[in-house]
C-alpha cells in the first residue's frame, strides 16, 4: 500500500501546495487504524524520490526501489521490537538499529527474552551515526518513529536532544495514536498535523476494495456489506483496524455467539476454544462487548456490536451497569498479564468465569471479592 488514501488527499495537497513542512520534525497524530503509518511512509518515499511526479513518489526510480526493498540508505524506521514484523516495515533498516544497539558484545548467545513493546533509549542512540554523519546520498535523511508514544522516558529525552539541535537535512516523522502521552517538550518541537478520519461510506468502500484485493472476493450484496459495517463498528470506525479484524472475523463471530447466550455459556469450554488464539485479542473482544453492555445499560447506545442489540438488551436486564463496570475494571487489571500469561487456559478460565458471574453470580460460588 503505497499511495495517499482518498481521505488524505486534501491534507496531502495542502502540505504539498504550500511546501508546508516548516520544521525538521513533524508529528502525525490521530486515532489508531486510519492510515497514518502508510501516509508517513509514502510521504518519506516521495521526499526521497529522484523523479517525483506532482510531488508524489514515481515508484520507478532507484530511490523508490530502494525504499520498497527496505534498503534505502537515507531512511530509518524505529519501532518497538514487537512490531518489527509489521509487514510494511523495513526489516533491514529497523533491525540494523536494533542489533547494533542491543547486541551481545561478548558474543555469547543472547538470553531469550520477550520482545519489548517500547522504543528504547538504545534504539534512539543508535540513530546517531545516521543523523550526524553525512548521508550516502545528498538530500533528505528521514527517521520514522512509530508509534512515538511507545518511547519510554529515557528514549524520549534522547530524542529531545536531537530535536533541540536538529541535524542538517534530517526530517523526523513521529506518528502517534496517543500524542498526549508524548513529552510536551517533544510535542512542542514538532509541527503537529492532525490526520483525517474517513467517513463511514469512504471507509466501507476502501475496506471492500482491500478485501477484494487480498481474497479475490467482492463482497457484494447486503450480507457482505453488513459484515463490513459490523467490522467497521467493531474497529471504532478505523478502517485499518477493521481490515485486521477481518482476518479473525470467523473466530470473533463464534466467540460473540457463545458469550451472548449466558444460559448456554460454559467458561471452561470457551477457554479451551480460545486458548490457542491471541489472548490480547480475546481480552479486547471481551472489553468491547462489555463496553457495549455498559453504555447500553446506562444510555441505550451500542458502539461496537450494533447487530447484536437484541442480545445486549436481554443481557442488560440480567445485570447492572455497576457490575459490568466492576468487571471492566477487573479486565483492565488482567490486560497487562495477557502479554505474558503463565498459562493461557487458566488465564482465560479466570476472566470467563467472572464474566459468567455477571449474569449468574451464585452458580459458580465465587464472590466479587474473589475478583
Ligand atoms: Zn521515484
Amino acid at each position: 500500500m503505497s499511495a495517499v488514501l482518498r481521505w488524505q488527499n486534501t491534507l496531502w495537497h495542502a502540505l504539498m501546495r504550500n511546501g508546508d513542512i516548516r520544521s525538521h520534525a513533524i508529528l502525525l497524530k490521530g486515532r489508531k487504524g486510519i492510515g497514518k503509518f502508510s501516509f508517513a511512509r509514502f510521504f518519506a518515499k516521495s521526499l526521497l524520490c529522484k523523479n517525483p511526479l506532482d510531488h508524489r513518489a514515481c515508484g520507478q526510480c532507484v530511490s523508490c526501489n530502494w525504499f520498497e526493498q527496505h534498503t534505502h540508505p537515507n531512511f530509518v524506521a524505529v519501532l518497538p521490537e514487537t512490531m518489527l514484523s509489521v509487514e510494511t516495515v523495513s526489516s533491514s533498516q529497523t533491525t540494523a538499529v536494533q542489533s547494533e544497539s542491543e547486541g551481545h558484545p561478548s558474543g555469547d548467545s543472547p538470553v531469550k527474552r520477550k520482545p519489548s513493546q517500547h522504543i528504547s533509549i538504545s534504539q534512539i542512540r543508535a540513530l546517531d551515526d545516521f543523523v550526524y554523519l553525512s548521508g550516502h546520498q545528498s538530500g533528505h535523511k528521514i527517521v520514522l518513529i512509530y508509534p512515538a508514544e511507545t518511547m519510554n522516558s529515557a528514549a524520549s529525552n534522547a530524542l529531545l536532544k536531537k530535536l533541540e539541535e536538529p541535524p542538517e537535512q534530517v526530517l523526523f516523522i513521529l506518528v502517534s495514536h496517543r500524542s498526549h502521552r508524548l513529552l510536551p517538550t517533544v510535542r512542542s518541537r514538532c509541527q503537529q498535523i492532525a490526520m483525517p478520519v474517513p467517513d463511514t461510506e469512504t471507509a466501507l468502500a476502501w475496506l471492500q476494495q482491500q478485501i477484494k484485493v487480498s481474497s479475490g472476493q467482492l463482497l457484494n450484496g447486503n450480507t457482505g456489506v453488513n459484515q463490513l459495517r459490523a467490522l467497521l463498528a467493531l474497529s471504532g470506525y478505523s478502517p485499518f483496524e477493521a481490515l485486521a479484524f477481518a482476518e479473525s472475523d470467523t473466530q470473533h463471530r463464534q466467540f460473540i455467539d457463545v458469550i451472548r447466550n449466558p444460559d448456554r455459556f460454559d467458561p471452561l469450554a470457551v477457554a479451551e476454544m480460545q486458548q490457542n488464539l491471541d489472548l490480547i485479542m480475546t481480552v479486547e473482544w471481551l472489553q468491547k462487548w462489555c463496553y457495549d453492555l455498559l453504555i447500553f445499560g446506562a444510555a441505550g447506545i451500542i458502539r461496537y456490536h450494533p447487530d447484536c442489540e437484541m442480545h445486549i438488551r436481554a443481557l442488560c436486564q440480567r445485570t447492572t451497569p455497576h457490575a459490568v463496570l466492576a468487571y471492566l475494571r477487573f479486565l483492565n487489571t488482567r490486560q497487562a498479564l495477557a502479554y505474558h500469561p503463565l498459562q493461557a487456559k487458566l488465564f482465560l478460565e479466570e476472566i470467563l468465569i467472572h464474566y459468567a458471574e455477571l449474569f449468574t453470580p451464585v452458580l459458580f460460588g465465587l464472590t466479587r471479592d474473589a475478583v
